[in-house]
This record gives structure tokens, sequence and C-alpha cells, in this order.
């Protein structure tokens, strides 16, 4: 809650007047075009609900910013992994006088089944045990949502469990079922075949029973065309900016941007070595530029000889390892005059996208986000009034 109160303190503000803090860095969260990536995943999701995942802290954003700026946009169903997070949510929603429905992925403890009723924070019943707690908690006819698996062996009941569950009557009497929920495993590659075959499972499970609100999409899951939307979608990282679609170009506007600006630079002859055990040696006389970001930052130490920023129009790669607080970038093909001292190197955003930075590590651009806000402040910003 601490973290939240903070963040509520930070109002968005304008874009012309984002300016890096006294250590030189600069992480800003475009809230603009966040609402501008909903509203087009609304649209593409066509007559679906379209729900926000603001699981992890919106994906390590500040869920008490991101949250009503979502709901300003238009989002009026979110979805949490956690009950604490269900809780945090809203306390937010609530602060600003918004509602909205409030879903927790990895389910609510059936001692909590009072307060989340009374707070209308609907559990994502994952597997039979829960639903028989429900079922008779002391709370009448709780609102639910059922997650059936179809593919990920992560959670929720398995299709012969669930499809015999469903078919019971009593089950409708004792709980208000008001989502059935399944996960894709391979959304983000549109040929893969347990696309279809998990949809096709689940739209077989869904015959004969009553009409329930139906949902099987993820961000990717949308862009696998209108026959995955259903009623209901479930979109987190293509809000953010990430790529939804990897092997074609990024559909979605950029809102997350890091800058650090150069602290020093250097010249060093050939054969010298660059960070940390020396990992890296100079092949020619080489200039190098410093800046003030290091992987306490979230700025991933997979990065070291790996990563890639951007000055002057310039791609400039790391060179050495990422350190705790520093790291080192190969600026000796920029033009002379740009990367000195005061300057900004673009480090995830523009020419070096988060979902090419994320690969470059070595990992996906959920991590890379959720890892950012460790140390960086974020700083909101908007053309708009976000209150
Ligand atoms: C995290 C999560 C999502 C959101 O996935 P994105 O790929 O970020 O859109 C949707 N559904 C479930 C069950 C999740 O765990």
């Amino acid at each position: 809650m601490q973290i939240l109160q903070e963040q509520i303190t930070s109002p968005p503000i304008h874009p012309s007047e984002a300016r890096a803090d006294s250590t030189g860095v600069l992480l800003t969260v475009d809230l603009d075009a966040l609402a501008e990536n909903y509203r087009r995943l609304d649209r593409l999701s066509g007559r679906a609900t379209c729900a926000a995942v603001v699981k992890a802290n919106a994906y390590g954003l500040g869920v008490a910013i991101i949250a009503p700026a979502l709901h300003l946009a238009g989002c009026r169903t979110f979805f949490v992994a956690t009950f604490a997070e269900a809780n945090d949510l809203r306390d937010v929603l609530d602060a600003n006088g918004q509602d909205a429905e409030v879903f927790v992925l990895n389910g609510i403890s059936v001692q909590d089944a009072a307060p989340a009723q009374e707070r209308r924070l609907v559990p994502v019943l994952n597997s039979l045990e829960q639903v028989a707690a429900w079922r008779t908690s002391a709370t009448s006819q709780p609102e639910v949502a059922i997650h059936v698996d179809t593919a990920m062996s992560r959670l929720g009941l398995p299709l012969a469990a669930a499809a015999h569950l469903l078919s019971e009557s009593d089950l409708y009497e004792e709980l208000n079922v008001t989502a059935l929920l399944s996960h894709l495993a391979c959304s983000e590659q549109p040929d893969h075949p347990l696309n279809r075959q998990q949809l096709e499972s689940f739209m077989a499970l869904r015959e004969g029973l009553p009409p329930l609100r139906s949902g099987v999409a993820n961000s990717s899951g949308i862009f696998l065309g209108p026959e995955f939307c259903l009623d209901l979608v479930r979109t987190g990282v293509a809000l953010y900016g990430a790529n939804p679609t990897p092997d074609r170009p990024n559909p979605m506007a950029e809102v997350v941007n890091l800058k650090g600006k150069i602290i020093q630079t250097r010249q060093i002859d050939r054969g010298m070595t660059v960070g940390y055990g020396a990992t890296f040696t100079a092949t020619r006389p080489m200039r190098l530029a410093t800046v003030p970001v290091g992987y306490a930052d979230g700025y991933a130490r997979a990065l070291g000889n790996r990563g890639l920023g951007e000055i002057g129009g310039v791609r400039v790669p790391v060179v050495g390892r990422v350190s705790m607080d520093l790291t080192v970038f190969d600026v000796t093909d920029v033009a002379p005059g740009i990367a000195v001292p005061g300057n900004d190197i673009q480090l995830i955003g523009g020419a070096a996208s988060l979902d090419e930075v994320a690969e470059a590590a070595g990992t996906i651009s959920y991590e890379i986000l959720v890892r950012l806000g460790a140390r960086l402040k974020r700083i909101y910003i908007s053309t708009a009034e976000h209150t």
C-alpha cells in the first residue's frame, strides 16, 4: 500500500515536462498510448468485453495510475492474480470513484469469501476442490468464474471434470457462475495447431450448457481472429506496448520509455577490456559512454555484450557486463559531439524496442516490464488530465 500511496501522489505530467531525475535516468509511462492501446484492442475484440489484466502491479507499471487510466479509456472489467492485488485494485478504483468487475485469476481462499463478496472480488476457481469449497461457503450464491484447462496443465479443471461439473444443475443454484474461462498456450504463434484445438475443446465443452460468458484469448489471442474473442478477452502485455504479433510489425503504441544520460565517455585502445570479468576486449580504438542504469533498475544483466541502445539515430551495443548501477555502450560510430556527457541514450523504446531488448536479454517483454520499477521512479505522461 505504501507503493500505491506514492503513485497516487505523482499525477501525470505533460510529456514536455518530463525530465530525468538527478541521477540522469528517465522512465516514462505514456497514459495516452495506454488508452489508445486499450481502445484499439477493444475495437479488435468486436462484441466481446475487453478486460484489462493488471496483475503484478499492472505489469510493474503501477496499478494505482494504470487502472484508473484504463477505466477512463472505457475498461470496466479487470483481472489480477491474487486477492491482495484485488483489494488494492478495489481501493484504487473506489478512491477514483470508479466501478468495475474484478476477477482474481489464482482464486480466493474460501475463508475470504465474505470480504470478497462484499467488495465484489470474483474468484476464478481452478480445481474441483475449490469449486466444492465455494459451493458450501457461508455466503449465499457467491459470484465465481470457472477456469478449464485445455492445454496449459497449470491451473484449471481438466476437461472431463469440467464437463461433469457444469452439467449439474445444482451448481448454478449454489454458485453464480459469471464466466467460463480457458487460456491459450501458444497464441503468439498464429500457425500453432494447439490454438484451434484448444478453441474446439472449449466450444465442445460449452455445447448444451446454460449460456455462460466465455473467454480464452489473451493479448495475442485477440489477433488470432474474431472466433477466438468469444464474449470476453483478457489483455495484458499489448496494453503496455509489447508486440502481440511477434512475426509482424508491432500494432501497439509505445507506452514505456527508458533513457539514461551519459555520465562519462572515454577513448580506449585496441586490446583494452571493459567491465567486470573483462568479458569485452576492444578490437579497434573505441569510444565508450557510461550510463547510470544497471540491473538494480531492471536493466537485465543478461544484456551484457548483447543489448543495444540508440543515440543520434545510431544503434549502439552494450559492451562488457551490465553492472548493478551502470552500463557501458560502444558509441564509436556515433557522429562527433552527440555521444557526450549530458546527452541521453535510449535504452528501451524507439529504435531499441521493448521486444528487441527483451529478446537480446533472452527473455520476453513481460519480464523486462515487471522488473523496471525496482529502483527507477516512473514518470506518467499524458496530454490530457488524468486525475
Ligand atoms: C497474464 C494472463 C493474461 C494476460 O496475458 P497477456 O499475454 O499479457 O495478454 C490472460 N489470461 C491469463 C489466465 C493470464 O494469466
